[in-house]
Order: C-alpha cells, then sequence, then structure tokens
C-alpha cells in the first residue's frame, strides 16, 4: 500500500492564479497547474523523498491515529447515486460525471479519506481526449443515441481520477501430494503376421511435498464499486512508473471519486488477485 508522509495538516487550498485570481486547473502530461485566463503557471514541486510503502498490518493498527489522512470535500449525486465525487474548489462546472446532473456545491460535505501515496497524472487534455473519443465513436458502424450525443460537446468530455489500493504481498506455500513420472514398457501385442511390440506409457506415483515461494508487486484493487464506474480489466492497464507524489494540484479541474471500499476489504481482493 502506498503513502506518504504527507500528515493530517496538509489541507486544501484554492488553487487561485496569483495575477488575476481565475481558477488553476492541472496541465495534463506536465507538472504544472495553469491559469486559463492569463496563462500563468505553477509547478508542482516533486518532493525528494519517493512515497514508500507501508506494512499493511502496522497500518491498519494505525489508522484509528488517522496519521496519513486529511478533510476533503465531497459529492454526491442525488439522481445517480453516483459514486463519492470529490471536487477541487476550482473545478467550474459542478455535474456529475456518470450522469450529467448538476451538482449543488452548498451539498458539499467534509470527510476525512486516506490520502493516497501517489497520483498517476493525466496525460491528455480535454480537447485532445475528446478528440479521440469522437473518432472512436464516428468510426464505429453502429453508435448509440446517448454516445452520439455526447460527442457533439467537448464539455462532456470529463477527467475522472479513480483510486486504487495497491497491495505487495510475499507468498509462501507448502504443498504436498502424490507425484507423477512416466515411464514406458515394452509389450508384445497380436498374433501371427501382426505380431508386433509397442510401448506403453504407465506413471508411477510417490509422496513429494515442497515449499513455493513467491512475491508479487503492485497488485491493484479498485477501492470503489459503482454502478457506472465499470472501467474494463484490459483498459486500466495503468503505467505505474508515471505515478508521482500525491499532490491535490494534480486534481485541480478534475473530478476524483473517493475509495468506497475500505482498505481492509481491498486487501483480501488482493490476496484473492496474488492466489491467481
Ligand atoms: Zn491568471
Ligand atoms: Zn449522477
Amino acid at each position: 500500500m502506498n503513502s506518504t508522509n504527507t500528515s493530517s495538516q496538509t489541507s486544501e487550498r484554492k488553487k487561485s492564479c496569483v495575477n488575476c485570481g481565475a481558477e488553476l486547473t492541472y496541465e495534463p502530461g506536465t507538472d504544472l497547474i495553469t491559469c486559463d485566463y492569463c496563462g500563468h503557471q505553477e509547478t508542482i514541486e516533486q518532493s525528494e523523498q519517493l512515497f514508500q510503502e507501508l506494512e499493511l498490518h502496522k497500518y491498519l493498527q494505525e489508522m484509528g491515529a488517522q496519521s496519513h489522512s486529511m478533510e476533503i470535500s465531497m459529492l454526491h449525486c442525488k439522481n445517480c447515486g453516483g459514486a463519492n465525487q470529490h471536487i477541487e474548489e476550482s473545478y467550474k462546472s459542478l455535474h456529475c460525471v456518470y450522469c450529467t446532473m448538476p451538482l449543488i456545491i452548498e451539498d458539499s460535505y467534509q470527510e476525512d479519506w486516506i490520502v493516497p501515496g501517489a497520483v498517476l497524472p493525466f496525460k491528455l487534455d480535454q480537447k485532445k481526449a475528446h478528440q479521440i473519443f469522437k473518432k472512436w465513436v464516428d468510426g464505429l458502424w453502429w453508435a448509440p443515441n446517448n454516445l452520439q450525443r455526447a460527442t457533439i460537446n467537448p464539455e462532456f468530455t470529463k477527467g475522472l481520477y479513480v483510486p486504487y489500493w495497491t497491495f505487495d504481498a510475499q507468498l509462501v506455500a507448502d504443498y504436498e501430494g502424490q507425484r507423477g513420472d512416466y515411464y514406458y514398457v515394452t509389450k508384445t501385442v497380436g498374433s501371427g503376421k501382426n505380431k508386433r511390440t509397442v510401448q506403453e506409457r504407465r506413471t508411477s506415483w510417490s509422496p513429494a511435498a515442497g515449499t513455493i515461494n513467491g512475491f508479487v508487486d503492485d497488485t491493484l484493487v479498485k477501492a470503489t464499486k459503482q454502478r457506472g464506474s465499470q472501467i474494463p480489466r484490459e483498459v486500466s492497464n495503468w503505467n505505474l512508473d508515471g505515478l508521482k507524489n500525491f499532490d491535490t494540484k494534480y486534481l485541480a479541474g478534475y473530478v476524483t471519486e473517493k475509495y468506497t471500499i475500505p482498505l481492509r476489504d481491498g486487501h483480501l481482493v488482493a490476496n484473492k488477485e496474488a492466489e491467481r
């Protein structure tokens, strides 16, 4: 599991432009937050210390102490029951990312979350993502109306950060059983002209036992289960080499889904994945 040493003092800061006061949003593929109005840019400082992976059992025990959590504002969609959506203050249009119903900022509430250890920032900006999406839909032999409608307005293409737990596991298994080895015997079959020799396979069984070891690195487990937020396994092949130390600035201008599957349960799923 990943987490930084960022303690609970880390608070949400409004990301506004020092020049004009307008909102700053994260610029995909960079380490910058940018003002859409005057073009002012700020660099997201990269901490020297790389994010650490914490030992799960120790961490689970410490969780009560909230040593790695902070408060964030959350919005819940009343229309679709949509996932716990965390919206940075600088987010402009408040619409549910799942059903596009307007969300009301006054309905937001504060909630604790375990600060992510790392974030995989966006690489494509809205324009580029929309182009790719539109091209894909246009190329479909048949596309449902809803899908076609979604391509009309680039504003409908939204970036959503999805939470994952990651686990490393050291696996040890003892096995015990019967080991089968093939051996062949020569037999004579048939009679008269058809008399010939053949090889016949037999198996000799003997008791066997031993231990196998394995290390499973970075098992990713989705930390939410919400309808409408299904990401096919094939797509969620994240490039973890691009991970950055977590900074809320990367979330500026995007919607972030908060985990709804507790760490403890995520760990159980990871165990199952690792056993495969
Ligand atoms: Zn500005
Ligand atoms: Zn919704």
